[in-house]
């Protein structure tokens, strides 16, 4: 567990991660899911019924506090990747509701989604545009008392089983500019507006699919801001929640630390054991300085974004980067360690395997990352 003596904490946090680790060790070992969709509810249920959900959403004007979400995210990763991203779907699906929505918006909305009763999803992606954002196609055209969105989405977590999706599409004439970022907007669309096209499979399994919208009408107050802020929208939603991506890497990484301690000093080697060797301390040494490492920067940027007044963006970006590339590599030397063991069906080091690998692509790839490093050290400012 993260050293909750740094600076960066209040005596809240602790009590925070108690309670987590409390609920994770009583809730999240041994379970075993057939059907991942009712997995996924009961999930969020459990952990809205626990009161754990709440962190993620807007309390008032009050946006939800980055250090309690990267606690909640490293310690529900360590137990569960699905647990972890149960509980991440509901802030990331509502978050422009919490940071952009109107007090109806937030009083229809964020209460169901902190309860577990509605699941909230995130619609940015496209068939044609993923990092690149900017160029998105699904398009919004008002029509009288209405929104008409025509297009499609895909990769969005939640798929399927989602209660809403908040829904980026091109506003044009209707926004600022009509091209490129100036022209998105943000919209809630109710799940039964919108067709589930395809569910697709990933390595790490969780509801995840295409979504088409075919001429889909919704309210005009169905829009989040003003016509023509939904890039804006998108990208606060997401600087947001940055740093905790970082934190459910952190979770693996360290999952995959004690998994590699426990078996390196019970796996007979020669005449001792596998942790005797220098080689494998050398390893252990490396995978304990990338997990500290890790928890260091996610701390200190969720920190910076919780006091405010400094433009975080390059240390949220140096804390996923760092994070999720070291959670990487601290578990393929998990892995290794373990050797055939490694590889095997049902074996907690296979399943990190799979389970760090989508957290290097999504909410903007590692190279997306390194170029908001490397445009802000351009800018003239220094680490
Ligand atoms: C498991 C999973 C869950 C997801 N959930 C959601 C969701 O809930 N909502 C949603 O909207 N989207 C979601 N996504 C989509 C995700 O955000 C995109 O996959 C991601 O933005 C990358 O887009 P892309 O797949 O189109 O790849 P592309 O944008 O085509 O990029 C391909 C690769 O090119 C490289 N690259 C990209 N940009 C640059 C650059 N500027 N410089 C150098 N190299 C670059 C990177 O290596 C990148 O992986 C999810 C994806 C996955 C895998």
């Amino acid at each position: 567990m993260t050293d909750f003596s740094w600076p960066f904490f209040e005596p809240r946090h602790r009590e925070l991660a108690d309670a987590l680790q409390g609920w994770c060790a009583d809730n999240l070992n041994s379970r075993f899911a057939e059907d991942l969709d009712s997995e996924c509810r009961t999930l969020v249920r459990e952990l809205g019924a626990a009161g754990f959900l709440k962190l993620s959403v807007a309390n008032g004007t009050n946006r939800p506090d980055v250090r309690s979400l990267a606690i909640a995210r490293e310690a529900l990763a360590y137990h569960s990747g699905l647990a972890d991203f149960a509980f991440a779907m509901q802030g990331l699906g509502s978050g422009a509701i919490s940071l952009f929505g109107t007090i109806e918006q937030k009083r229809e909305w964020l209460p169901r989604v902190a309860s577990g009763e509605a699941i909230a999803a995130f619609a940015m992606t496209e068939p044609e545009c993923g990092s690149d954002a900017a160029n998105m196609v699904t398009s919004a055209m008002r029509d009288g008392n209405e929104w008409v969105l025509v297009g499609e989405k895909t990769y969005i977590s939640n798929g399927g089983i989602a209660d809403f999706y908040v829904t980026f599409a091109r506003t044009g004439d209707e926004g600022r500019g009509g091209e490129g970022a100036r022209g998105l907007s943000a919209f809630i669309v109710p799940a039964d507006a919108v067709e589930v096209a395809e569910r697709i499979e990933v390595v790490a399994p969780h509801p995840l699919a295409r979504l088409t919208y075919d001429n889909v009408r919704i309210p005009a107050d169905a829009i989040i801001g003003e016509p023509g802020e939904g890039f804006r929208i998108g990208m606060e939603t997401l600087n947001l929640f940055r740093v905790t991506v970082g934190a459910a890497a952190l979770g693996f990484a360290r999952r995959a630390l004690d998994e590699a301690l426990t078996f390196a000093t019970g796996r007979r080697l020669g005449s001792g054991t596998l942790a005797d060797n220098a080689v494998t301390q050398e390893k252990l040494a490396d995978m304990a300085l990338g997990v500290d490492a890790s928890a260091l920067l996610i701390y200190r940027a969720a920190w910076q974004q919780d006091i405010g007044g400094t433009d975080n963006r390059r240390a949220a970006a140096m804390a996923k980067l760092h994070a999720t590339e070291s959670a990487q590599a601290v578990i393929d030397a998990a892995v290794q360690m373990h050797g055939g063991a490694g590889v095997t069906r049902g074996v907690k080091v296979e399943e990190l395997y799979r389970d760090i690998r989508a957290l290097r692509i999504y909410e903007g790839a590692s190279e997306v990352q390194r170029q908001i490093i490397a445009k802000d050290l351009l800018k003239g400012n220094r680490p």
